[in-house]
């Protein structure tokens, strides 16, 4: 079954297919926690040790149905990941490797909240932590047996990219591999703020 997406506003609308294949994970990087700060509504976004829950998938099971102009695009850094989201009210969607050709985009949370169903049910537990040198406090480690699903995971973006399947992506132009929407570059005054904020 879908799992849907949407943005705070509900402007930005789309599903999420097969959703028993993704990866789910915690990120505590500084630039995630940074790119909470820019949306302005860290509390939303964070956990209490500034972790990120995201929901690692193939760019082709994702679907905008509504309001797709409202897609916007922000990079913390010239070469760091492409950071989507709604421009109507600032909700993040997910991040994306800069080359579509490795075809993950890592979904937060955040617009796939849902009132029926929780993240649990539709995507399974969280099956790893990463950048946890960077939490505020010290997140549970995980068990071994998840390695697993991670592998699988990746062998999956593999697959898509020999199978030409990376070029069924919502974020990129198929034929160049260009963003679909030009992605906002910060000052370094803009980027200190968000730096600081954290
Ligand atoms: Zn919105
Ligand atoms: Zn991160």
């Amino acid at each position: 079954m879908n799992h849907p997406l949407r943005c705070r506003c509900g402007t930005l609308k789309g599903y999420v297919s097969h959703p028993e294949r993704v990866n789910r994970g915690v990120c505590y990087c500084r630039d995630c926690q940074a790119y909470a700060h820019f949306l302005g509504k860290p509390a939303d976004i964070l956990d209490e040790m500034g972790g990120t829950d995201v929901v690692a998938t193939l760019a082709k099971y994702l679907t905008f149905t509504h309001g797709f102009e409202s897609l916007a695009c922000m990079s913390l850094t010239k070469n760091g990941l492409l950071r989507w989201y709604a421009s109507c009210c600032n909700t993040p969607i997910g991040n994306t490797p800069r080359d579509f050709k490795v075809s993950f985009v890592g979904l937060v949370h955040t617009c796939l909240e849902d009132p029926t169903r929780n993240l649990e049910s539709s995507f399974g537990p969280v099956r790893m932590r990463v950048n946890t040198k960077t939490a505020k406090g010290r997140p549970k480690s995980m068990p071994i047996s998840t390695i697993t699903s991670v592998l699988r995971f990746l062998a999956s973006v593999i697959r898509a990219r020999l199978d030409g399947s990376y070029k069924l992506t919502p974020f990129f132009a198929p034929d160049r591999g260009t963003p679909v929407a030009q992605p906002k570059m910060l000052t370094s005054s803009e980027r200190d703020r968000v730096m600081n904020a954290i």
